[in-house]
């Protein structure tokens, strides 16, 4: 592995010692911090710069053996997203390991039976509507890329500084660094956010939270579907990791999250059954306005039927949860800092977004910051930070927003909302090339 590593100073409490100036400091080496890292490392013109990425955790970035049970953090990549992956020569490592691309998605609605059926075979070209990856898998394969990177681990950022030429970080250890240009990839609870953006923000908290597990089916089938159930309490959500296992995401009630962990390893499949299956068949509005639709569809007979495969048991010790909440920060750069990832942005997870779109700022920030270094220029040049900022605002936003009305929309079972959603939701349905755009915008 071609990356040198910072000497490393044990020097007493309250003295300072001072390690030089980069080009770019990047804080915070998880999956976005790393791809960025990846991207700079691999661009031509910064071979001459000086790269270095800090991350507070000591934890081994390494990748899995074969047979080692599934991490329960897992995330669904997108064809955008892989291509990037494949640019930075980290997908095939990706593939040796192991991942799991799915060609269909179904997602429906418990008021009202409501589906809607994505294929990736409704769009040319299109071999997958997208790959679930473990986060550590993903992590363990972008490390192993870096070229050109000085990496340092067990190394927490605490302090930043600004000044016009430079930003000054103070690390564990009382070490002090200074940068052309510093970037937050330090996620939810970033510390170089609070250097740029003066409190302003927008963030509130879905009151939900995420429990993750790795569950087993009864038999062996062809694992080629997501998942996902929209029940009033919060989605729940099936991802493909082999053709004997998923990886479940059920966003719930904090206090009913709290209760699933804790229920025996048997209740807890069961529940998880009867959260995909519980069939609505009552004769409310929604359902029989959703009814009257399908009826109105005769090739929709047969995806009616579709459900998910029985769970038969779960993974010993993979249950988790995570609080659900949203975050964005009114600028995403400032004075020689720009941020990326989760301390850019947070949302909720149930359209498998958030990394998605950590890559992109990766991505987005990687070329602005190589087009100032081929035109000699600051690398903390605000010119090229806001043309940065400018990119992802138009990208992010949208999501943000959709995401996030959908959440609310499907988070309720007043029957008014749950007729229009069961509407809605049949009726794009039935429109092909509606759902061919949908697929489009969400792989890219
Ligand atoms: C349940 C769940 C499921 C999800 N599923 C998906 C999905 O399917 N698809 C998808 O696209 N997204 C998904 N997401 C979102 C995704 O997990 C996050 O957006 C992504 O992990 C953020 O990555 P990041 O690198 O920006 O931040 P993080 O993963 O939080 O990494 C930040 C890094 O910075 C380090 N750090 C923190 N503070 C400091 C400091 N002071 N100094 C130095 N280092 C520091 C940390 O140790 C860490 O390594 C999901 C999220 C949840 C909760």
């Amino acid at each position: 592995m071609a990356r040198r590593l910072l000497r490393r100073f044990s020097i007493g409490a309250g003295v300072h010692r001072n390690v030089g100036i980069a080009d770019v400091v990047i804080s915070g080496g998880g999956i976005v911090g790393s791809a960025l890292a990846c991207a700079l490392g691999k661009s031509s013109a910064m071979r001459d710069k000086r790269l270095v990425l800090l991350e507070a955790s000591s934890e081994n970035a390494s990748l899995p053996q074969p047979g080692d049970r599934y991490g329960n953090r897992v995330s669904a990549l997108t064809p955008a997203t892989i291509q990037f992956l494949k640019d930075v020569d980290a997908w095939e490592t990706i593939c040796s390991t192991r991942m799991k691309s799915f060609r269909t998605m179904h997602v429906w609605d418990s008021c009202s039976e409501a589906r809607i059926e994505f294929d990736s075979k409704s769009v040319s070209d299109l071999p997958y509507m997208g790959c679930i990856v473990e986060n550590r898998v993903i992590l363990g394969a972008l490390r192993r890329c870096l070229r050109n990177v000085e990496t340092v681990e067990n190394c927490q950022v605490n302090l930043v500084e600004k000044s016009p030429r430079e930003v000054q970080l103070s690390s564990t250890g009382n070490e002090q660094l200074k940068a052309r240009l510093l970037i937050g990839a330090d996620g939810a609870n970033s510390t170089v956010r609070k250097a740029i953006e003066g409190g302003k923000h927008y963030s509130k908290s879905y009151h939900q939270t995420a429990v993750v597990a790795t569950l087993h089916f009864a038999e062996e089938i062809e694992n080629e579907t997501a998942w996902q159930r929209f029940l009033p309490t919060g989605p729940i959500a099936l991802l493909p990791l082999s053709d004997t296992s998923s990886s479940l995401v059920w966003s719930t009630s904090p206090s009913h999250a709290q209760s699933l962990l804790q229920l025996p390893e048997d209740s807890f499949v069961d529940s998880v059954n009867s959260a995909f299956s519980d069939n609505v068949r009552n004769q409310s509005l929604p359902s029989r306005a959703v009814q009257a639709l399908r009826s109105l569809n005769q090739s929709d007979h047969e995806s009616v039927c579709k459900y998910p495969p029985s769970i038969l048991r779960v993974d010993e010790g993979s249950r988790a949860s995570f609080p659900l909440a949203l975050y964005h920060g009114s600028t995403y750069v400032n004075d020689r800092i720009a941020l990326v990832g989760d301390a850019a942005h947070r949302i909720h997870p149930m359209a498998g977004q958030g990394l998605n779109l950590g890559f992109g700022d990766a991505i987005a920030l990687a070329k602005v910051i190589a087009e100032a270094a081929e035109n000699g220029e600051d690398l903390g040049s605000e010119f090229y930070l806001r043309r940065y900022e400018r990119e992802r605002l138009r990208r992010v936003v949208p999501v943000m927003a959709s995401i996030d009305a959908l959440n609310t929309l499907f988070s309720t079972s007043n029957s008014a909302l749950a007729l229009v959603r069961g509407v809605g939701l049949q009726f794009t349905d039935m429109i092909a090339p509606l759902k061919t755009l949908i697929i489009k915008t969400a792989a890219s």
